[in-house]
């Protein structure tokens, strides 16, 4: 036999022999040399523990006579110090009981000297080493698997257990006799009761098994479970239990945080507003939630019998979504449209993904229904559609109006003229019918600028303090004049308590009252308007005023009452009489009582009357606090021969010129200084005495907003305070507030007739000065030509040669100038002093009176500003506005021909008077 056959060598370690017999222990040596088994010799027991503890050892030949140990103590002593040794004990024939007793002790074997051979020697060492191998292995084994065995004999009441129950239990090893209370100590309360439930089951089967809950002594809980079999005597009477206990507690807490989890995702899964499901290759659905069942419409039922085909509406979007899945094995967001049993497409989006284990190959995903989102992201979209439509539509309409007040002001501003020259009573009437529908009209833009900016918000409220008798009351003087007219009686009843003075509008309470005063009037033939005034609430430092105006009229029919504070809403027509008016009045009332925090409403018998009540809060403010209005409203009747110094400041020649002449022609004694820009302005302010500023707003150099602000801010008391008027021609700064904004004390919307500009000056210098209303003496030289039309020039120049001379040498100098400015500002891409050079000219072409031109002119100036709208792209201005511009010289350069006729014609007259 060879060593390779002798299991439990192949660890190459030596054996130690502890040995005080010489010739024995040579012996010993000798044999294992022969299986190339090293040994290392010690001759008592100190020596061999020493070796033990520095080396290790495949095993320990033990002599159990040795000088420092006799007997088997001197086993139980190496296996106290090294209890995992592997001990084989050698004996003298004499002492073979010693030898058993030794393996009792925890040797693994004995050998009698003399009576063995090599090979039973080398068999022996083998199997014990082999032996403890396996041992230890088992015991590897137990803790790995945290499994102990133990063993309870019922008769004598022994019990034993593996090292790993007693490190399972966390008990000192168990080995002797059994105390049942040891046991119960350790078992969860809850679960002692199962430990009776075990004994029945044991005496019933022989067999348990039981899962449990321990708690250490140091306090941990563990969950074990216990396997016991009983074995029975003779007299079938139970006298062994065997058993092992297996420390569960990880793959329990594992087990319950599976459940946890699958509970948790199932309610997720049920509860989810989404359906979700599982389906399998052949696309059946193996599993899905109750959104599922709700968003396809079929029973669950009949959704686990269904071919997921049938739910797609379109063949292609299953191809599709079957292909991305081959490809990526992912898809989110995928839309689909999907049938219900009852035929309603929903749209959806899938978010799927391949699900592949063991036995299952298939998809699982989400389906999220966004039907009703969609609808909503489109009914939203409708919405904003129609509501920047319909701010389209009032921009539009705002601009329009915008638009056509310049030229409605000229045809005013030109029909006032034209009253002034000599004309006979077939012609004045004439006039008279172009001034009073000039003016309806401006009315009716005024509405609708009016409205706009009530809808922008972009009115601002004054507060003011002011006298409401004061105000009703004169609001009142002017519509019982109108109702005289008509031969309706009007009255005016005012409650004792709305005399004290209160803060707000004014002027936007005059035009509320007033606008249900038109109306009252205009829809009543017979009987009588009323208004009356009552406080309506008070309180220490605010009172709610109420405003009512009836009448005696037409009445409005109950079904309209709603309806008439919309915008343009009219409902009185008849066949008999059709009323004037837009529908806006109604409007701006509502908007401005309720701007002012009030509320209006409306009571009416069709056919009888009407009755409209607004009610409006307002601060409550001093007597000497209100400001006094009547100057401004009334200005003084003085001469108009009163001397005062006027500035004007105007970068336009042509309108300096005329500016002036009107002035000074109107106002001899006038002293009158002209500034070219804001900076000259302010130059000449320091040292002259100015008493009023006509003020442009477009100048090179410094603007008007600027010299305005200068002024204000840093010019001394006596200038700081000069009322300064903005003359314009945009509509905009006229807007009530603008101009206030900018510093300046009012605004004169060019081209204004001399009587406008006259009241603006009168207003603010307690003056009255009227346009002379004289017939023009002068004669005129009637021309005519075939471009140009010296109407508005002759009108301006008011039959003075000289005068029309100089315009006109300007008209044959400075738009060249302008158009070179605007050749430049096009080629630089400056759209916005190309516009400012356009808008000016708005201003100057008139006075030559070539149609096309103007148009022209106007054409290129509503091109920039819709570019500056945002209505166009760049590409579009860079195309549009050069060709305009050179349509304008070109059409200035014929226009130049009849200009110098013209100009000749009166240089002549000129040299001849
Ligand atoms: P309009 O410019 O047409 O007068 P309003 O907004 O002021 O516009 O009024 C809207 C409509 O309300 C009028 O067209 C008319 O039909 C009705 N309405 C207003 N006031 C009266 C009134 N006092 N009596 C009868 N109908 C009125």
């Amino acid at each position: 036999m060879s060593k390779e056959e002798i299991s439990g060598f192949d660890s190459g370690l030596p054996i130690l022999l502890i040995e005080d017999n010489l010739g024995d222990a040579r012996l010993v040596e000798v044999l294992l040399e022969e299986y190339e088994i090293k040994t290392q010799h010690e001759t008592n027991l100190q020596e061999g523990l020493e070796a033990l503890g520095k080396f290790e050892f495949g095993a320990v030949m033990l002599d159990l006579h040795l000088p420092d140990s006799r007997g088997f103590q001197t086993v139980e002593k190496l296996l106290s110090h090294f209890p995992e040794t592997n001990v084989i004990v050698l004996t003298g024939l004499p002492d073979k009981d010693l030898g058993l007793r030794a393996v009792k002790s925890g040797a693994q074997d004995y050998l009698v000297k003399g009576e063995f051979s090599g090979e039973e020697l080398a068999k022996t060492l083998g199997y014990s080493i082999e032996r403890n191998r396996i041992k230890k292995r088992l015991e590897e084994a137990q803790r790995i698997a945290a499994l102990g065995h133990w063993e309870f004999n019922l008769k004598s009441m022994h019990f034993s257990a593996s090292d790993e129950v007693s490190r399972i239990l966390g008990m000192p090893k168990m080995d002797g006799f059994f105390k049942f209370e040891t046991l119960m100590n350790i078992i969860h309360p809850d679960d002692a009761y199962l430990t009776r439930a075990m004994g029945e089951q044991l005496e019933a089967n022989n067999q348990v098994e039981q899962d449990m809950r321990i708690i250490r002594p140091n306090g941990d809980l563990r969950y074990i479970t216990v396997l016991c079999k009983a074995t029975r005597d003779s007299e079938n009477h139970l006298y062994r239990l065997t058993g092992i206990v297996q420390d569960i507690t990880e793959r329990t807490l594992a087990a319950k945080e599976l459940i946890r989890s699958q509970i948790l995702y199932r309610t997720v899964f049920d509860q989810s507003a989404d359906a979700i499901y599982i389906s399998s290759q052949e696309g059946y659905l193996m599993d899905f939630n109750q959104a599922s069942i709700d968003l396809f419409g079929y029973s669950e039922e009949e959704l686990r019998s269904l071919k997921t085909e049938k739910l797609y509406k379109n063949p292609d979007d299953q191809r599709n979504f079957h292909e991305a899945m081959n490809k990526t094995s992912f898809v989110r967001d995928f839309p689909v449209d999907i049938v219900r049993k009852d035929g309603q497409v929903r749209a959806c989006l899938i978010t799927a993904s391949v699900s592949t284990t063991e036995n299952f190959m298939g998809y699982h995903g989400i389906i999220r229904d966004i039907t009703d989102r969609r609808r909503n992201e489109e009914l939203l979209k409708e919405k904003e559609i129609t509501e920047k439509t319909s701010k389209l539509k009032e921009k539009f309409l705002a601009n329009v109006s915008h638009e056509m007040r310049t030229p409605l002001n000229a045809v005013l501003g030109m029909s006032h003229l034209l009253m002034k020259t000599p004309i006979n009573q077939e012609q004045h009437n004439y006039i008279s019918t172009i001034i009073g529908s000039s003016e309806h009209l401006l009315g009716i833009i005024n509405d609708i600028l009016e409205i706009s900016k009530l809808q922008y918000g972009e009115l601002k409220l004054q507060q003011k303090c002011f006298d409401v008798e004061h105000l009703i009351t004169e609001v009142f003087n002017l519509i019982s004049f109108q109702a005289a007219e008509k031969g309706i009686q009007a009255e005016l009843r005012i409650d004792g308590g709305v005399g004290s003075p209160v803060i707000g509008d004014p002027l936007r309470l005059r035009e509320i009252v007033l606008n249900l005063c038109t109306n009252a009037i205009k829809f009543t033939e017979k009987g009588r308007i009323r208004i009356t005034v009552h406080v309506a609430d008070e309180s220490e430092d605010a009172m709610t005023l109420q405003f009512k105006v009836s009448d005696t009229g037409i009445g409005i029919e109950e079904d309209k009452l709603d309806v008439i504070f919309e915008n343009f809403t009219r409902v009185s027509d008849n066949k008999e009489k059709i009323y004037e008016g837009v529908g806006l009045g109604l409007a701006i009332v509502k908007n401005l009582v309720e701007l002012q925090g009030g509320t209006v409403s409306v009571e009416s018998t069709f056919g009888k009357g009407s009755l409209f009540i607004v009610e409006i809060p307002f601060p409550k403010g001093e007597p000497d606090e209100i400001e006094d209005t009547s100057k401004k409203i009334k200005p003084q009747i003085t001469g108009r021969d009163s001397d005062v110094t006027i500035m004007l400041v105007e970068d336009e020649k042509v309108n300096q010129l005329v500016a002036s002449k009107i002035i000074m022609k109107e106002w001899p004694k006038a002293v009158l200084i002209v500034a070219d820009n804001g900076k000259q302005a302010i130059e000449k302010l320091e040292s002259e005495p100015v008493e009023i500023i006509l003020m442009d707003i477009q100048m090179p150099v410094m603007n008007g907003i600027d010299a305005t602000k200068y002024i204000r801010e840093n010019m001394g008391p006596g200038k700081a305070e000069i009322p300064i008027l903005a003359m314009t021609a945009h509509v905009n700064i006229s807007k009530e507030g603008k101009y206030e904004e900018y510093g300046m004390n009012d605004c004169i919307l060019k081209p204004f007739t001399p009587d406008e500009l006259f009241k603006k000056i009168g207003m603010y210098l307690n003056k009255n000065i009227q346009a002379k209303d004289q017939t023009m003496k002068r004669e005129r030289i009637p021309e005519t030509f075939q471009l140009i039309n010296m109407g508005y020039l002759d009108l301006m120049a008011d039959g003075d040669a000289e005068m029309k001379a100089i315009l006109l040498e300007m008209l044959l100098k400075e738009p060249e100038e302008e158009f070179h400015k605007m050749e430049r500002f096009a080629l630089e891409k400056n759209w916005e002093d190309l516009k400012q050079v356009s808008h000016k000219m708005k201003t100057t072409l008139p006075y030559i009176g070539y149609e096309k031109l103007i148009e022209t002119n106007i054409k290129l100036d509503r091109l920039l500003w819709e570019y500056q709208q945002n209505s166009h792209g760049e590409n579009e201005v860079s195309d549009k506005a050069p060709k305009l511009i050179q349509e304008v010289i070109q059409l200035y350069a014929n226009a130049k021909k009849e200009l110098e006729v013209a100009f000749n014609n009166v240089k002549l007259l000129v040299e001849k008077t």
